[in-house]
């Protein structure tokens, strides 16, 4: 698909479509949309009152940003105005949102429109959307199928062209697993790149906010947008989306990401890619890297202890919903989190709390951060070589619904490709690269130096230039 929002933000600009008719547009298709449970809520009144302003400073000849009367969709993860912000969760069922996230606030600032808030895993915990707690995201392709996660209904929206982009977060997967299942474009940019605030947390050193677009220079249009110091953020880091884009010469096929494990179909789709490269001047090798074979183990440590201590701040007194009839204080809180928190949420939260404990800090967490460190620095070996390093985004195209649910490490080892990115802060992006022969999209991971998220994205228009 081309660049949509360049043209929507022209349309409006030259008065041939007002952000008032793109909104009620997209509102319209999200409701025809509405068998897939990709939305939680609309904002439709409050998305109307922005276009109204917007069309009014275009009639008037003033400025209206550089995404003026761009409709898009959050996940509901981000505070946000116009509807609840329920992270999927009962816990925060009602919530109001009492101030937006950065990323929101940047988009607005330069006139883009939120109309909707899109589905997740309770939490953003889980990789299939099948943990939210109102309901399974269907997969565009096949209703029947997942549709990723845990920013599984954002992918949708976007695949289903609801939206020209959407909001997502990614702590070890959530934005490339569901953009490759559904067949879009998705980045989890370099960790710090775009503010956290007003985010709900999930873990703290690995999350990061990204987007799903049908194009990579859409992708580069909002990331410029959100990304960049925010003192309300210390984690930030200065403006990662105006740096020049490297020029890539080699590049490296993770070894450990293309064995008989994964789906035949995909890895025929990788090696043409790779054949593609060559033809064009490149060098494609395989390359080792060892860690990943432990990063499993390692996130699923390091990220149930952030997400113990995360949590702990739903109480039922601070934030959403508090139970009734509770005698005792502890009962309170014993409670509101019992009916809150899905299953995984507390399967996590016990993980989390187990290796925090104080007889088995050092043999879990200490030992997991120790080998973070040394996947870090086999990354850093690999990058003083090689351009760019890729791997498929997942071992298998979408799983059926319900395939991966009787067992929680079945579901967490289809997470092998993505997190290690994750665990050491550097960028990737899925880029579509066909179908299988059900017709589900393969997805393409690409992974960049810490930094070099415009490479990426440079080297995804490349290929979308290539097939064109
Ligand atoms: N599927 C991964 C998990 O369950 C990733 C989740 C995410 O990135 N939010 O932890």
């Amino acid at each position: 698909m081309a660049d949509q929002i360049a043209s929507i933000v022209q349309n409006v600009a030259n008065g041939s479509k007002t952000a008032r008719q793109y909104v009620l547009e997209r509102i319209e298709r999200a409701r025809s949309s509405e068998s897939y449970n990709a939305l939680l809520s609309l904002t439709e009144e409050r998305a109307l009152e922005r276009a109204d302003m917007i069309d009014t400073k275009i009639v008037d000849g003033e400025a209206a940003g550089r995404l003026a009367g761009v409709p898009f969709v959050v996940k509901d993860n981000f505070l946000a105005y116009g509807a609840p912000t329920t992270a999927a969760s009962k816990l925060l069922e009602n919530f109001d949102a009492p101030l937006q996230a950065t990323a929101v606030e940047r988009l607005e600032a330069e006139g883009a429109i939120c109309i909707g808030k899109a589905n997740l895993d309770a939490f953003a915990h889980g990789g299939s959307t099948e943990n939210s707690a109102y309901g399974v995201t269907k997969n565009a392709h096949d209703q029947t199928r997942v549709a990723g996660g845990s920013s599984g209904g954002s992918a949708v929206v976007t695949a289903l062209d609801v939206v020209s982009f959407a909001l997502g977060t990614d702590t070890g997967g959530s934005i490339r697993q569901p953009a490759a299942f559904n067949g879009v474009y998705g980045i989890k940019p370099t960790y710090g790149a775009v503010s956290r605030y007003g985010v709900v947390a999930m873990a703290s050193s690995t999350d990061t906010i990204g987007c799903f677009a049908s194009s990579p220079r859409d992708v580069e249009t909002v990331m410029q947008v959100m990304a960049g110091r925010d003192e309300r953020d210390m984690t930030t880091i200065d403006a990662v989306y105006s740096n020049k884009p490297r020029p890539v010469k080699k590049i490296g096929v993770i070894k450990q990401t293309m064995t008989d494990d994964v789906a035949p179909s995909i890895r025929a789709a990788v090696e043409a890619q790779c054949d593609a490269w060559r033809q064009a001047g490149c060098q494609v090798d395989m390359v080792d890297l060892p860690m990943l074979e432990y990063s499993l183990a390692m996130y699923y440590i390091i990220v149930p202890a952030e997400i113990s201590s995360n949590l702990a701040r739903y109480d039922g007194i601070r934030y959403g919903r508090r139970a009734e009839q509770a005698a005792t204080l502890a009962e309170l809180y014993g409670r509101t989190r019992d009916q809150g928190f899905v299953t995984e949420n507390k399967r996590r939260i016990m993980i989390g709390s187990y290796v925090l404990s104080s007889g088995f800090f050092d043999a879990y967490y200490s030992q997991a951060q120790r080998a973070r460190t040394m996947l870090i620095r086999e990354f850093e070996a690999l990058f003083a070589e090689y351009d760019m390093l890729i791997s498929p985004t997942t071992p298998t195209t979408a799983f059926a619904i319900g395939e991966n649910t009787d067992d929680p490490v079945k579901m967490y080892l289809s997470d092998i490709m993505t997190v290690p990115a994750s665990l050491a802060g550097i960028p990737a992006l899925n880029v579509p690269i066909g179908h299988d022969d059900a017709g589900l999209p393969i997805g393409l991971q690409l992974i960049g130096r810490y930094g070099d998220d415009m490479t990426l994205l440079s080297q995804a228009r490349g290929m979308m230039e290539a097939t064109r």
